[in-house]
């Protein structure tokens, strides 16, 4: 028996890591069933309007419940779903039922309704040939205005090829809009804000959780609020868990914010029932 000598080489050989192999294909295999399964569900998180709390926005967010395993993480399907290439199709749902449940909003609520409606591509998404002309036939047929629709991208996503840049800009032409998501976690380059047309910067929670001490976060925190003035993005602070945190954002010139401690992830219809008028209490 080969022994690990360093390096993931000889993982193969290690009865523990070929389960992990075995139960991620498994996983893999039945994530590409849960569409027709009905396992699938969006929810969605506000973003919300700092002081106050009023709805600005929401981000759609996939959960799926597996009939064995439960609840299980997008942060760790979504990862596989890219991996074996399902969240083209998974994708495909998410965008088809966002648009749909954006469209039903304006329908049931008018000018209540969210007036901006996030969802996030991963960037095989935006690599597939023929994305962007199925954005547009999926956003017409719904008869939303596409600027409803905003395309959460990372950074990472779009520096990675030049076919995903050139997607980015295709949604642009199409009138969506287009977030650079959990910024400053990935390949950072300020160029990207030059180069790729961005609407709104959503800072990552990682520098948020540092906004209320003398850090590095924070001084990133604020000085991200200059450079997006300046270039008329929109800057949303992501992960906002304290009032503390909310009222520092606020202070730095934060106007957009989303987090815990506003509004947990939530089904359609509960959404529906926060639209209401006047502010939404934190
Ligand atoms: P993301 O796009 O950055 O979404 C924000 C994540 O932060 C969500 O996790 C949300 O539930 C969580 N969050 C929001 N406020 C707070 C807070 O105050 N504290 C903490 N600790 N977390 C907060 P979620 O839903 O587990 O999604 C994780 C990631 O999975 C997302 O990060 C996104 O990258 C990916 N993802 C989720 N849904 C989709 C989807 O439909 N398509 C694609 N391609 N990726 C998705
Ligand atoms: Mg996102
Ligand atoms: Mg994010
Ligand atoms: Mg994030």
């Amino acid at each position: 028996v080969a022994k690990n000598a360093g390096g993931g080489r000889w993982a193969w050989f290690d009865p523990a890591m070929d389960r992990i192999a075995d139960q991620d294909a498994k996983l893999g295999a039945d994530l590409r069933q849960a569409v027709a399964r009905g396992e699938l569900r969006v929810v969605y998180q506000p973003i919300v309007e700092l002081p106050d709390g009023g709805i600005a926005g929401v981000e759609a967010l996939l959960r799926w419940r597996h009939p064995e395993h439960g609840e299980i993480s997008p942060a760790v399907f979504i990862p596989l779903a890219e991996r074996n290439g399902s969240i083209i199709e998974v994708g495909r749902w998410v965008f088809e039922q966002v648009v749909k449940q954006a469209a039903a909003w304006q329908h049931e609520y008018g000018d209540l309704a969210p007036a901006r409606v996030s969802v996030n591509v991963s960037a095989r998404q935006l690599r597939e040939p023929g994305f962007v002309a199925e954005v547009a036939a999926v956003v017409a047929a719904a008869g939303v205005e596409p600027s409803l629709i905003t395309a959460e991208v990372t950074e990472t996503a779009v520096l990675g090829t030049g076919a995903a840049l050139d997607a980015v800009r295709g949604l642009n032409a199409l009138g969506l809009r287009v977030a650079l998501d959990d910024f400053g976690t990935g390949q950072s380059s300020l160029s990207l804000l030059v180069d790729c047309p961005v609407d709104v910067l959503k800072v990552d929670k990682s520098f948020v959780d540092g906004v209320t001490t003398a850090s590095p976060q924070s001084v990133i925190v604020e000085s991200l609020i200059t450079i997006t003035a300046g270039l008329r993005i929109q800057a949303v602070a992501e992960g906002v868990e304290t009032a503390d945190q909310a009222h520092r954002l606020h202070q730095a010139g934060y106007q957009y914010a989303q987090g815990f401690h506003f509004a947990r992830p939530m089904s359609g219809a509960e959404l529906g029932k926060l639209l209401r008028p006047g502010p939404v209490p934190a």
